[in-house]
């Protein structure tokens, strides 16, 4: 039997999208149509699982997937002794304590001896524990942000990232506990041929963040401007300096992080460049 990686993915929620536009993005194709919940790619010894976020950490402990994408606000209130192996940069979100609008707030110590309702006891309670705070926490398993304005509770915790939510239901975030984002999470024991496995997989995922984050640069400019112009585009390695048919002018190819591009672009114009083009990169290996 060839040896494959099985990967533990949101069946559908906020993660699904994102986690299998990364996967395809890596070149894995795999036909996820008819609501399967496994499924096998046909370019890459990889298997699809489909499942419950709550459930992923659990899965890869047990070795059930080897590899889970899944936000660290789950991976850290599931407590589950895995590997967090990359950082995905999607799906960002904070988890925060709100109350309701009406109500005033000086600092966490308001909490005391109060209510909080949240489907994240875990993480809630280190909280309220690093604070010295004695709250009562409520812990339901959905619709929390309803709870204090049919008086279940004083306060919430849950994920905010918008905060249109709780402002929508009366409330107002006072504290952000956590700060959370989408992660590849491992089991700490894989065998050898799927640690392999692993490791194509963050080289692909690595090229596929270092192309979003940086951008393919063009340029034209008169050949005195070159230098000054350089400056500002360092390049991987150094920009291409390419002659025009125009004699005099020289055209400057690089690549160029995207940040980097909209704080030097007027100096760039002002050295002398013009008809520039930015142009996306697909995959980017350092
Ligand atoms: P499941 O049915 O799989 O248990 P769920 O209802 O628990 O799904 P979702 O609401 O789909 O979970 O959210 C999945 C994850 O997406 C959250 O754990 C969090 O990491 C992230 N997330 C949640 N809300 C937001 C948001 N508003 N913006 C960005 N990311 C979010
Ligand atoms: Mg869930």
């Amino acid at each position: 039997m060839i040896d494959t990686i099985r990967i533990a993915i949101q069946k559908s929620g906020r993660l699904s999208e994102d986690s299998l536009k990364l996967i395809k993005e890596c070149g894995i194709r795999f036909d996820n149509g008819g609501g399967k919940l496994k499924t096998a790619a046909t370019n890459f010894p990889a298997e699809i699982l489909f499942l419950r976020d709550d459930d992923i950490p659990g899965y890869v402990e047990d070795g059930v997937a080897h590899l889970g994408i899944v936000g660290q606000n789950v991976s850290e209130e599931t407590n589950k002794n895995v590997n967090t192996v990359h950082k995905l940069g999607f799906s960002k979100c904070r988890l925060s304590i709100g109350i309701l609008r009406e109500q005033n707030y000086e600092g966490v110590q308001d909490l005391d001896g109060k209510s909080i309702a949240t489907t994240y006891p875990r993480l809630l309670g280190e909280y309220l524990k690093a604070h010295q705070v004695q709250a009562n926490i409520h812990e339901i398993s959905g619709s929390v942000e309803i709870a204090p304005s049919i008086g279940l509770a004083d306060a919430v915790c849950d994920i905010v990232s918008s905060g249109s939510t709780l402002l929508s239901n009366g409330l107002k975030e006072v504290e952000t506990i956590f700060r959370s984002e989408a992660v590849m999470i491992a089991n700490k024991n894989l065998p050898a041929p799927q640690q392999a496995l692993l490791d194509q997989l963050l080289f692909r995922i690595q090229s596929v963040q270092e192309a979003k984050n940086n951008k393919y640069i063009l340029l034209n400019c008169p050949n005195e401007s070159v230098d000054n112009i350089i400056k500002f585009l360092p390049g991987m390695r150094s920009p291409t300096v390419l002659p025009l048919a125009q004699a005099g002018w020289s055209s400057l190819h690089s690549v160029i992080n995207e940040n980097d591009f909209w704080e030097n672009i007027e100096k760039i114009r002002q050295a002398g460049a013009e008809g520039i083009l930015v142009i996306p990169i697909e995959k980017m290996i350092l």
